[in-house]
This record gives structure tokens, sequence and C-alpha cells, in this order.
């Protein structure tokens, strides 16, 4: 359903389908947080891949949202909350 940005598709190239998906499944799971409005979307919704990394991060960013220079905050939401 979703289209794939270009760093996606060139890294699917480059890996196993089942790789792909593992790394489609854990960029899924790391979210964006804008510190101003609250919007939330996942990395790879933004067209970026996140897989076998730790922690959280923060990036002074425009909010494609409220369209403000903010903070974002990375941080991975597991299945379990
Ligand atoms: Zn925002």
């Amino acid at each position: 359903m979703n289209e794939l940005s270009s760093i996606q598709k060139l890294t699917k190239f480059f890996v196993s389908e089942k790789i792909f998906s593992s790394m489609e499944t854990e960029s899924r799971a790391w979210k964006v947080k804008c510190n101003n409005c609250g919007h939330e979307r996942s990395i790879w919704e933004m067209g970026g891949i996140r897989w076998k990394a730790y922690g959280e991060k923060a990036l002074y960013r425009r909010c494609p949202n409220c369209g403000e220079r903010s903070l974002l905050k990375i941080y991975k939401k597991t299945a379990a909350g």
C-alpha cells in the first residue's frame, strides 16, 4: 500500500526479502513524535529505515504536521506497549 522511499528501495535491492521485511517491521516500531503538537508517525512512514538500533534520540527538525521547528523524539514502541 505504501510507496517505498528511494532509500528503502535501494536497501531492498541489497538485502534479502527476509531481512528487508525485518527492517520494515522494526522501522515501523520506531516512532517520531513532535514535542510541539504531539504528532507521531513511524520512521518507516517518513521513508527511513532504523534497524538494529538502541536507545532514544531527539532531533531538532521542522514538524510536517504543525510546521514548527521542534524537538522530535525518536523512540521505539514495542508491541507490549
Ligand atoms: Zn508538530
